[in-house]
Parts: structure tokens; C-alpha cells; sequence
């Protein structure tokens, strides 16, 4: 039995910000789906984190024929990204220092997806129960929990926590992680900034996703958690559910 790709997406101010600085996308045509978290002042994150979204989603127009040609599109089109914003950044002081995240996930219908990231928003897969990251954060904290000096969950409530150590926007380069992935009947992505990750352990998320039936009802739910945990940041949440349509 084959089934359509289904997916949901939410995202929310949180319960401090004025400003909502995340993008996502999601376009089931293309198989591409992605959050991106802005940061820099004057509202120039949410612009960034626009450019980042609008260039993914204009130059992945088409799904690509195998997996080999997403990763390759994928990459290209985060470099792009990172370009134009540096190019509208250098344009408008206004817009200096603008930056984003992004973490997209392609899906093909031949059972393939890539994932593209750059920064800390993440990607995660439940699959038969299990809750699992597929993106590494590009931080400080990552780093020092990779040398054993931190805990995740230690890493996770640091005052550095935030500190990036790649995002687009900073410079002229970017190197994005591609992580090939093979997808199946039942599986659940799930994309998301740090305003989700920050406030509830990934222990509630898993639990929270696997309890669930309804896509919509998930994504709310998650969205309600980060804002009941404190909602510090903006929240952003987008869930896909890959079929063979
Ligand atoms: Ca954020």
C-alpha cells in the first residue's frame, strides 16, 4: 500500500520575543521541506532567514531525479543563500551582521532524502518508536559535549547555548552537512528551531510524538509545550510523514 506524503507545520512568537526571526517551508511537489532561525537586530533576522527559504524553495523547483543530484542541489542552494544574504547584508547596514540557520530535508519518491544543515535548528526521525537526531548542532556546546566536557542535557540549559560556530550570512563560504537518509512507510521527521529544542528535552518530544495520531494536533502540541516550558524564543515545528506521492 502506498501512501501520500502528508505533513504539518507550526510556528509561534513564544512568549518573550516581539518578533518572529523563523522561516519554514513546505512543498510537497518538490519534497522540500525546511526551518530557518534568523538572528540580528532591526528585524533583519527575519529577513535573512526569508532569503534562506526563498532560495531553497525557488532553485529545489523541481524533484530532483536521485538522491546524488538532491544533495548536490541542496548544497548549492545553501551556498547561494549564504551569498545572497551576505550581498543584501553589505547593501544595508541596517542589515549587517544578518544571519540564519537552516536545516532542509528533500524527500524522493524512490525512498531517499538528504538533509542539508547548517547551524542549530535540527532534524530528527521517529521510526518503529525510536526518536532519533540526524543533524549535529554547529555550536560551542556541541563541541564541548564531543570532548566530553559537557552533558547534552548540561549543553542543552548553558548560557552559551546559543553560541553558533556556522550559520549562513557570516562568511563568504559556507559548508553545509548533507546527511543521506532512506525514509519508510511510517516514518515522522521532524524539523525545528531551537526555540522548541531549548525549552524541552528530547525525551518529551519523542514522547510526545509517539503518542499522537494526527499530524496538525502533533504539531500544535509541540508548539504548546515550548511556550508552557517558557516559551523564550520563537518556535517553530515541521513535521513530515514521507509517502510514495
Ligand atoms: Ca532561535
Amino acid at each position: 500500500m502506498s501512501s501520500r506524503t502528508r505533513h504539518a507545520a507550526r510556528t509561534h512568537v513564544g512568549r518573550v520575543r516581539s518578533q518572529n526571526e523563523d522561516a519554514h517551508l513546505e512543498n510537497p511537489d518538490t519534497g522540500l521541506y525546511l526551518v530557518a532561525d534568523g538572528m540580528g537586530g532591526h528585524a533583519a533576522g527575519e529577513v535573512a532567514s526569508g532569503i534562506a527559504a526563498d532560495t531553497l524553495g525557488s532553485r529545489l523547483d523541481s524533484l530532483p531525479p536521485d538522491a546524488d543530484s538532491a544533495a548536490d542541489e541542496l548544497s548549492e542552494a545553501i551556498r547561494e543563500a549564504n551569498s545572497r544574504i551576505l550581498r543584501e547584508a553589505a547593501e544595508d547596514p541596517a542589515r549587517e551582521g544578518m544571519g540564519t540557520t537552516v536545516t532542509a530535508l528533500l524527500t524522493l519518491r524512490d525512498g531517499r532524502s538528504v538533509v542539508g544543515h547548517v547551524g542549530d535548528s535540527r532534524a530528527y526521525r521517529l521510526r518503529d518508536g525510536e526518536f532519533l537526531r540526524i543533524t549535529r548542532d554547529h555550536t560551542w556546546v556541541q563541541e564541548q559535549v564531543e570532548r566530553g566536557g559537557l552533558t547534552p542535557e548540561a549543553a542543552r540549559l548553558h548560557s552559551a547555548s546559543g553560541v553558533l560556530t556556522r550559520a549562513l550570512g557570516v562568511e563568504a563560504d559556507v559548508e553545509p552537512d548533507l546527511i543521506r537518509e532512506e525514509w519508510r512507510e511510517g516514518d515522522l521527521y521532524l524539523l525545528c528551531s531551537d526555540g522548541l529544542t531549548g525549552m524541552v528535552p528530547d525525551r518529551r518530544i519523542a514522547e510526545l510524538l509517539r503518542n499522537g495520531e494526527d499530524l496538525e494536533e502533533r504539531a500544535d502540541a509541540l508548539v504548546e509545550l515550548a511556550n508552557r516550558e517558557g516559551g523564550r524564543d520563537n518556535v517553530t515545528v515541521v513535521l513530515v510523514a514521507p509517502g510514495e506521492g
